[in-house]
C-alpha cells in the first residue's frame, strides 16, 4: 500500500513538472488595435523578442491594409505560432499562421514572409483554385505592401527564358506587376475577388486585358520592362 502511495505521488509531481514545462516554453501574448487581434503563441524558448516585435508591428501595419484593399470581410482575430516542429518557412490556414522560428533566425530581416502569410488569410479561397496564382497574387501583395523588403534585400526575379508563369511566388509577381502597369491596374484585385467567390476560370484574363494569359505572357516574355521600387 505504502510503495503503491509512493507512486501515485511521484506520478503527480511528474506530471506538475511537465506542465510547468510546458507553459514555459509556450508563451501566448494577444494584442488588440482597432478591430483587429493578434495572438501570438511563441514555443520556442529563444526566439527573438526583436523579431517578434517585428512581426507584431508588420501585422499591424499590413494587415489592416490588405484587408481593405482586397477582402473587408476577412477575419479580424489571426492566431501567428512559432513552432520549433514546423520545417517550412511558414504557411498559414484558417486564420492560423505558423512560422520556423530557425529560418528567422537565419533571416531576421524576413519579416515580409508575414505579409506574404497574412494576405492567404485575407484570400480565404475556398473554392479550388491554381495554386501558381494563389501564391503569385501573395508575392505581389507582399511586394506592394512589404514593410522590409529592402533590409531583406527580398526582390521580384528578374525575366529569364525558362520562367513560365505558373511558376508561381515571385515570378508569378513580377507578371502580375507587369499586367497591372501594362493593361489594367485593377487586374490582381478582381482575380483575386474572383477566386474568392469562386468564379474565377482562365477568361476571366481576356475580360480583364482583352488577353488570354498565355497571349499576355508572351507579350510580357517579349518586353518585360516593368518599374520595381522596394519599401
Ligand atoms: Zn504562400
Amino acid at each position: 500500500m505504502k510503495k503503491s502511495l509512493a507512486g501515485i505521488l511521484m506520478l503527480s509531481l511528474s506530471v506538475s513538472a511537465a506542465t510547468t514545462a510546458v507553459a514555459q516554453t509556450e508563451q501566448t501574448e494577444t494584442i488588440t488595435k482597432g478591430k483587429y487581434t493578434l495572438v501570438f503563441i511563441n514555443k520556442a524558448p529563444d526566439f527573438s523578442p526583436v523579431t517578434k516585435q517585428k512581426m507584431i508591428d508588420a501585422f499591424f501595419e499590413v494587415y489592416p491594409k490588405e484587408a481593405r484593399e482586397y477582402n473587408k470581410q476577412t477575419l479580424t482575430k489571426v492566431t501567428f505560432i512559432i513552432d520549433q516542429a514546423y520545417d517550412g518557412v511558414a504557411a498559414t490556414d484558417a486564420g492560423v499562421a505558423r512560422y520556423n522560428p530557425g529560418w528567422l533566425k537565419k533571416n531576421p530581416e524576413d519579416v515580409d514572409v508575414v505579409t506574404h502569410e497574412v494576405m492567404h488569410i485575407v484570400q480565404d479561397y475556398r473554392h479550388e483554385n491554381p495554386g501558381w496564382l494563389t501564391e503569385g497574387i501573395a508575392d505581389y501583395v507582399r511586394y506592394e505592401d512589404g514593410v522590409n523588403n529592402v533590409k531583406a534585400n527580398w526582390k521580384l526575379p528578374e525575366y529569364k527564358a525558362s520562367q513560365s508563369y505558373t511558376n508561381a511566388y515571385r515570378v508569378t509577381a513580377r507578371f502580375l506587376v507587369w499586367v497591372c502597369e501594362h493593361k489594367n491596374k485593377h487586374a490582381v484585385q478582381k482575380l483575386d475577388a474572383a477566386l474568392r467567390a469562386g468564379t474565377y476560370t482562365p477568361e476571366l484574363w481576356n475580360k480583364l486585358t482583352g488577353k488570354s494569359v498565355d497571349e499576355l505572357w508572351q507579350e510580357y516574355s517579349a518586353n518585360p520592362t516593368v518599374s520595381l521600387s522596394y519599401k
